[in-house]
């Protein structure tokens, strides 16, 4: 946000070249504000444990004393095992690093060294993942090592160094955000000291310090922005007042292959009375995964069409967007409406003639990804706009679709329940439909936590699973600093399952797969050409195949509960009974007690409050919670008081006059001019 460094490029830091100035930008970072707002997810304890308290198999830091000359043994093309022997009284124990030859001159026979692995208790053998030599200068009497998340070529080591070097050069020019005043009442840190002790942490409390000053300034900037896009848009002529053609929609209701439970019912009620309200729609749709949202939005969007109107439908990835192309043509069959897929990844001649047929207004409904924001997306007559999964999204892309027409109807929708005054904080004045209830004749998923020696068991299940017609989803451990870690696990799985399973097909699902190949998988998984997938956390979301009926999750304890409760909602949307299974050794009581909730309670309402129960406000270390707006270090649950304190101060400041007067607020107002014209890019 300090604009000064905003336009320092990151080559200006000692040791960034150019190679790695590239890779800093395919993490999106290109100059030094970014850098130092790179901020590290967790942090590793690097207080050096007691030599008398080591654990097998665990990882450990342990302060030693080189004893021995290190040696060297190399094997195959640049692979090399370095090996040395330690004391850290009373013990004497053997290290070994992988692949890091230039360490073996450091390590001189009487220096200390501060070595981070996993234990081996048997062979009294620490296998090396982190090096620190507390006399050099830096790092060396950090407790608390800061946790990145990497993506291509950057290691934790060297991007820990790097924004240390970054700090040490332009640490001092950080500039202020917010309002002094703001900031003495709420006594935080400054920015440069929080900006600072979040990369490099005295202690816990230090660390928390600068988190909390740095979520509040996170938060404030959200609020203000949120709440003077809506004064802006409240002063724009009214809504559209739709006519809705009441008995064509009952019948496109009869002819569902099902009846719309009650709370399907309710909210569609509801959605059409706002749609034929003259004012503008804004409406958020909550329901668990598999409660049946999609068919509701079908109906509104059939809706605003028989009005006259054009609809619009965007999903967070080109998966979803294509299920829901599909599950429309299913709903609206024979309604002779024409719906258009709108993607990334069409080609240059259909995306063209997909653009100008929409501009004409031969295109009824357009579903699609981001690429539906794009500039050249014109409608004919924008009727409703649904956002699906809608907290994957900004509010600057949320806003940009609803401008694509003369104030559309806006229908959001969520699985992520959360409470309505949170709701209400962080989307702004927004009404609210709740489907509670699955639909009828769902057997509730039975969920199993094991450990990984039931593997084999495990592995059976799905066997027989698949074996009797079914199909089984299985889920890789994920990777949070490094998708390309991420991926490699996932190829691996692969390999391994359809080795053990040749009589299935078994197929291979991530994210780094290009949109084409995504799409073959997950229509061959649809069409049940393969009976087993296995996948990265991307069917997370919407993935609809009810003949699944099996979701193996590994290394469970990395996921969050509400991440873990929509993975579980792949399956169980057809007649046949269901399983989770979770795979994970937790390794403590909290991480046994989330495993838990999720086998007692497949309700989304009971395990999001549960979550907060277990977790609760203090919780600092530990998996980061998932399926909220993607704030760089908020977590609207976990800082909900908070938020409600920015909300209210963002909403005092912009309603005063010194806002609009006072030099002091130049740099805020300048930051959201920028932001609404979309110079800059969006602040979430
Ligand atoms: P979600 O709310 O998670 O987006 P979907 O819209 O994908 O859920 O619906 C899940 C499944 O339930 C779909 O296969 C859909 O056809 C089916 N479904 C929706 N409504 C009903 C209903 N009232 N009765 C039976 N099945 C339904
Ligand atoms: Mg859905």
């Amino acid at each position: 946000m300090t604009m000064e460094l905003h336009s320092v490029p990151v080559r200006k830091i000692a040791g960034v070249g150019v190679k790695k100035a590239g890779e800093l930008l395919a993490m999106g970072v290109s100059n030094v504000g970014q850098l130092l707002e790179y901020y590290p997810f967790r942090y590793e304890d690097y207080t050096p444990q007691d030599p008398a308290h080591l654990e097998d198999g665990m990882r450990h830091a342990i302060l030693g004393t080189v004893y021995s000359e290190p040696s060297m043994y190399r094997y195959g093309a640049g692979r090399a095992r370095l090996s040395c022997r330690l004391v850290a009284n009373p013990l004497l124990f053997t290290a070994v690093w992988f692949n890091q030859t230039y360490l073996q001159e450091q390590l001189r026979v009487g220096r200390k060294v501060l070595l981070v692995g996993k234990w081996e208790a048997s062979r009294r053998l620490l296998t090396v993942t982190e090096t620190v030599f507390p006399d050099a200068q830096g790092a060396s009497e950090l407790k608390l090592q800061p946790v990145y998340p990497l993506s291509g070529n950057i290691t934790q080591r060297w991007l820990r160094k790097t924004i240390r070097q970054a700090l040490e050069q332009y640490g001092d020019q950080v500039k202020e955000v917010l309002p002094e005043p703001l900031r003495a009442q709420n006594r935080f840190l400054s920015r440069k000291q929080s900006v600072h002790a979040i990369h490099l942490p005295e202690g816990e409390q230090e660390s928390q310090k600068a988190r909390e000053s740095l979520v509040y300034e996170e938060l404030f900037l959200f609020q203000l922005k949120l709440q003077s896009f809506r004064s802006l848009s409240r002063k724009q002529q009214d809504g559209l007042s739709q006519t809705i053609a009441t008995e064509e929609i009952r019948k496109l209701i009869g002819r569902l292959p099902y009846r719309l439970t009650e709370g399907q019912r309710e909210s569609l009620k509801q959605i059409l009375r706002d749609m034929r309200d003259p004012s503008c729609m804004n409406r958020l749709l909550q329901g668990d995964v598999g409660s049946g949202k999609t068919v509701v939005a079908g109906i509104s969007l059939f809706a605003t069409v028989r009005a006259g109107f054009q609809g619009a439908l965007m999903a967070p990835t080109e998966l979803l967007a294509e299920q829901h192309q599909r599950s429309l043509e299913t709903i609206l069959e024979d309604s002779s409406i024409r719906i258009e897929l709108l993607t990334g990844s069409l080609t240059d001649r259909k995306r063209k003639d997909v653009l100008s047929s929409l501009q004409v207004g031969e295109i009824d409904i357009v579903v699609g990804t981001h690429a539906l924001i794009q500039d050249d997306v014109y409608f004919h007559k924008l009727g409703l706009v649904v956002i699906d999964e809608q907290h994957r999204f900004g509010v600057r892309q949320r806003a940009q679709l609803r401008n694509k027409g003369m104030n559309p109807d806006i229908l959001t929708m969520t699985a992520t329940p959360i409470p309505r005054t949170l709701a209400i904080t962080a989307f702004g004045d927004i009404d609210i439909s709740t489907i509670r209830e699955l639909p009828a004749g769902r057997k509730p998923i039975k969920t199993y936590a094991v450990k990984h020696d039931m593997l084999e068991r495990v592995l059976k299940f799905i066997h027989k699973e698949t074996r009797a017609g079914r199909q089984a989803y299985v889920i890789c451990p994920l990777i949070e600093e490094s998708q390309k870690l991420d991926v490699q696990n996932a190829e691996q799985l692969y390999r391994d399952l359809a080795g053990k399973f040749p009589d299935l097909n078994v197929g291979l699902l991530h994210g780094r797969m290009d949109a084409e190949d995504k799409h073959r998988v997950m229509s061959d998984f649809a069409a049940n050409r393969l009976q087993v997938l296995v996948s990265t956390t991307v069917i997370e979301v919407g993935v609809d195949v009810p003949n699944a009926t099996l979701m193996v999750v590994y290394d469970a304890d990395r996921f969050g509960l509400s991440q873990m409760h929509q993975l579980r909602g792949r399956v169980g949307r057809g007649p046949h009974q269901s399983f989770c299974i979770l795979i994970a050794d937790p390794k403590n009581a909290v991480g046994e007690e989330r495993l838990k909730a999720m086998t007692v309670t497949n309700d989304g309402f009971e395990i999001a409050n549960l979550d907060l129960a277990i977790r609760g406000p203090g919780e600092f270390f530990g998996a980061k919670q998932s399926g909220i707006p993607p704030f760089r270090l908020a977590d609207l649950t976990r800082d909900y008081r908070l938020l409600e304190q920015a909300r209210d101060d963002a909403a005092k400041l912009l309603a005063s006059p010194e806002f609009w007067t006072e030099a002091v607020y130049l740099p805020l107002r300048e930051l959201l001019r920028q932001d609404q014209s979309g110079e800059r890019e969006p602040l979430n």
